[in-house]
């Protein structure tokens, strides 16, 4: 007996279509079009991927790497990765911890499918990453945000997570370096929260797909590593995208105590297989050299630094604008609530008067803000900020 007339599944109808993708797939079309398009959409570096690695991909396309192989992942790249993250100071993890999936969001979803059940709660601070509420839903999980804003310096407290959590929770989701926000906790501020989660005994699922775009001395912390109990409670997810400049690869990494891992493999075998095999030859480059990988980050680091305070100080000298210069990932997430528009109304004047595409900020759960990227041009930077200011300008405060 069917109670649903549609041809599309509950999932499918509830499920909202990333809204980080759209406003890039809109500015890229414009752009195809001959639109002079300032692009601060998606997070996406605008370097090449290091040649090094494109080296290694290539080699080992020529050398036949082009089937199959254990769905978990290259175990020569499990083991580079697991010997790394050991060095990093994780416990108790060896390959069979390391799940490499396509892409860091396949890494998040993946971990929440094989660990939330239907009708469990999963808590997401807010400002958030615009997929981890849908991918909760799409596990039948109830997502509850927890709201910091820009005067909380948009982080949330220990109290805060306390007060979310009921008998139903399974999950917390931290992001540090975040996106949106860019905002970096430090250790202690993160130990806090941990300590708050492990007395409550829910998981976390630590997204460090940012951990090493850190800037002004901000060091990014893993909550893996700091005691045996909170190893055997989180999950962390990571990945070479936004590093390496590797977003067209999809190669996210899970770092989760054994079963987990065992898990989060078995149902990858089912719904994907491996990733590309060639792809990830070229990533076992960044633990191979890892000297040129070094480099390569620190080029991309110090430039989107550069950047990050340029566009920090053209968007705080707009009046009726006000911006957190946060220290990490590549966005910052400027409040826009003095105009009295609603951020998608904002963002959609902004693209269709200025042709500068941002997110807007309901998108991550936050309204009166909105997203921009700074992993783009400096000239597109200054330009668009220019657009933006005179955008601004032109509107009631
Ligand atoms: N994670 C990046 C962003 O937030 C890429 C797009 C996406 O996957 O959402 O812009």
């Amino acid at each position: 007996m069917h109670t649903n007339n549609s041809p599309l599944s509950t999932w499918a109808l509830n499920v909202s279509p990333s809204p980080t993708l759209a406003v890039d797939a809109k500015a890229k079309a414009l752009k195809a079009a001959g639109a002079d398009v300032c692009g601060f959409g998606a997070g996406e570096p605008d370097f090449d991927t290091p040649e090094f690695i494109r080296e290694a991909c290539k080699k080992a396309l020529d050398a036949g790497k082009t089937r199959y192989v254990p769905a978990a992942g290259l175990p020569a790249l499990r083991k580079a990765i697991a010997n790394d993250y050991l060095s990093k100071g994780f416990r108790n993890i060896d390959e069979s911890c390391v799940v490499v999936s396509p892409g860091g969001k396949m890494s998040c979803y993946l971990t929440i499918l094989s660990m939330v059940s239907p009708g469990e709660e999963v808590i997401i601070p807010a400002p958030y990453w615009v997929s981890y509420p849908e991918m909760v839903k799409l596990a039948g999980g109830i997502p509850k945000s927890i709201f910091a804003s820009d005067k909380e310096g948009f982080k949330i407290t220990p109290e805060q997570l306390k007060s979310a959590i009921t008998p139903k929770t399974k999950m917390l989701i931290l992001t540090s370096p975040s996106n949106p926000t860019g905002v970096v906790y430090t250790r202690e501020e993160l130990a806090a929260i941990v300590e708050v989660a492990l007395e409550a005994g829910i998981y976390i699922l630590s997204d460090e797909i940012y951990e090493v775009l850190v800037y002004d001395g901000a060091t990014a912390s893993s909550p893996a590593t700091f005691s045996d109990e909170a190893a055997a409670h989180v999950i962390t997810c990571s990945g070479f995208a936004k590093a390496y400049a590797m977003t067209g690869w999809r190669l996210g990494i899970t770092v989760a105590p054994k079963p987990i891992a065992a898990a989060i493999a078995r149902l990858q075998g089912q719904m994907s297989s491996n990733c590309t095999t060639f792809a990830q030859y070229g990533a076992l480059a960044v633990y191979e050299q890892p000297e040129k990988a070094k480099a390569a980050i620190e080029v991309m680091r110090t430039t989107f630094d550069r950047r990050r305070k340029t566009l920090c100080d053209a968007l705080n000298a707009i009046p009726g604008v006000s911006c957190h210069c946060s220290r990490g990932a590549f966005y910052l997430f400027p409040n826009i609530s003095s105009f009295g528009l609603s951020s998608v109304d904002f963002a959609a004047q902004l693209l269709e008067k200025e042709l500068v595409a941002v997110v807007p900020g309901s998108a991550f759960g936050a309204e009166g803000y909105i997203r921009l990227s700074y992993a783009t041009s400096d000239e597109v930077i200054k330009k668009g900020a220019e657009r933006l200011a005179r955008f601004c300008s032109t509107l009631k405060k």
